[in-house]
């Protein structure tokens, strides 16, 4: 008998003729969380096997992979002989000691020499006369025992199916950047698009003296913590400061922090394209602050138009995105209270309703726009993320 991990993919598996790269980038992914366990990968039909690893570190095991995006689910099984006798002494092993139960057999290997309704009735036979307390139930069962029957005169038998992350592997849909500050949205954002296969660079604008060294830590560290799940980021830091202050001297304050928005999309739109990123990401939800209602969108919007800009949050609750900062171990750093450079020279009344030739005409009050656009680019830090240690 052996202990093994079963792992089942989703949404790859409605792939057609191009099901192979989709796989091949999963098994990679795979791979690389396992590679400091010393197990082996199997790579099956529609399933992969992951075994020789030490059984105390099973339960590590089983939570690296659930932070793989691709993998639908997960057992953690016995791998026997599938002899009837076998079968049945682990089955028993495997099935509760009472409440409703139900056997469900998969028969990979179709030359068994009974039929999967047969094995089960077999198999659930000897549950009940071993278990009296047990009541088979075939509709709404309050355990399964599953036994898959596997070609090589072997079986795996589990008893729980484990929810992985769902979603498409990391890397099968290209290359973003996020826009990364240091609040609970943008981690998120990052995340809901690493789920759909993209991986992503992000890049922070910081506002230094004005914002703190312990602000920029703070995205650091927020970047790390999304390694976990969103793969390798590069995180580029772009100082805003000098770009503030002249925002600060000649424009009208309510349009600051609109005019701010719309250098920060076209410093990221320049950074993508350098870093042969094919889209912007970014944090906003619908109507959440002031630069995020629709006429403000529009006019941030209006500085990209070579890429298309992903607002994955933008038809959620405040709450919803914070359950899935949560779920991503992003919250508690992000609710440290670092200011962020669009909280520098804060406006009383920021614009909620701007127009883009109102915008326009703020930004020609700026007498050398586009040397201070030139010199935020110049003087971007490059920072490569070290594996965050509380993953
Ligand atoms: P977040 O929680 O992500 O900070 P927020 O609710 O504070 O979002 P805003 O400050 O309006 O919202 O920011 C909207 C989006 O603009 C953010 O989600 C992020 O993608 C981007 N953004 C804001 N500030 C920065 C920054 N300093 N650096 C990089 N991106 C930023
Ligand atoms: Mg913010």
């Amino acid at each position: 008998m052996e202990n093994i991990i079963v792992i089942r993919y989703g949404e790859i598996y409605l792939k057609g003729k191009n099901r192979a790269f989709f796989e091949r980038i999963l098994i990679k992914n795979i791979r690389y969380k396992l590679k400091d366990f010393g197990c082996k990968l199997h790579a099956g039909r529609s399933r992969y096997i992951v075994s020789d690893y030490p059984t105390k570190q099973e339960n590590e095991v089983v939570a690296a992979l659930q932070t793989v995006f691709g993998i639908h689910s997960l057992s953690v099984a016995v791998c026997v002989p599938n002899d009837l006798e076998t079968l049945i002494k682990h089955v028993c092993l495997s099935a509760p000691d009472s409440g409703t139960f139900r056997i469900s057999v998969h028969r990979g290997d179709k030359r068994y020499p009974l039929t999967s309704v047969a094995l089960a009735a077999k198999l659930g036979a000897a549950v009940l006369s071993a278990k009296p307390d047990l009541r088979v139930d075939l509709h709404t069962p309050e355990h399964t025992v599953w036994v898959d029957v596997r070609e090589n005169g072997t079986a795996y038998i589990y008893g729980k199916v484990i929810n992985g992350l769902g979603g498409m592997p990391v890397g099968c849909a290209g290359k973003g950047l996020l826009l990364l500050s240091g609040g609970i949205d943008s981690p998120v954002a990052g995340y809901m698009m690493a789920k759909r296969g993209l991986c992503f660079d992000a890049i922070h604008f910081h506002s230094y003296p004005y914002t703190s060294e312990q602000a920029k830590e703070k995205v650091i560290q927020l970047a790390s913590i999304m390694q976990n799940t969103c793969g390798k980021i590069h995180l580029y830091c772009v100082p805003v400061t000098q770009i503030q202050e002249a925002i600060h001297k000649y424009c009208t304050d309510s349009y600051m922090i609109t005019i701010l928005r719309r250098f920060m999309m076209r410093i990221a739109a320049i950074v993508a394209q350098k870093q042969q990123c094919g889209c912007l990401i970014n944090g906003e939800s619908l109507g959440q602050v002031a630069s995020q209602t629709l006429e403000s969108i529009t006019v941030t919007n209006d500085m990209v138009s070579s890429m298309p800009i992903f607002r994955p949050l933008i038809g959620m609750d405040k709450q919803e995105i914070i359950d899935i900062a949560l779920k991503m171990g992003t919250y508690e750093t992000s609710v440290l209270p670092y200011e962020d450079c669009c909280t520098v020279f804060l406006p009383e009344s920021p614009v909620t309703r701007p127009t883009i030739a109102k915008a326009e005409e703020e930004e020609a009050k700026i007498p050398d726009y586009n040397r201070l656009l030139s010199d935020a680019v110049n003087k971007i830090e490059i920072l490569k993320i070290s594996q965050s240690e509380t993953c």
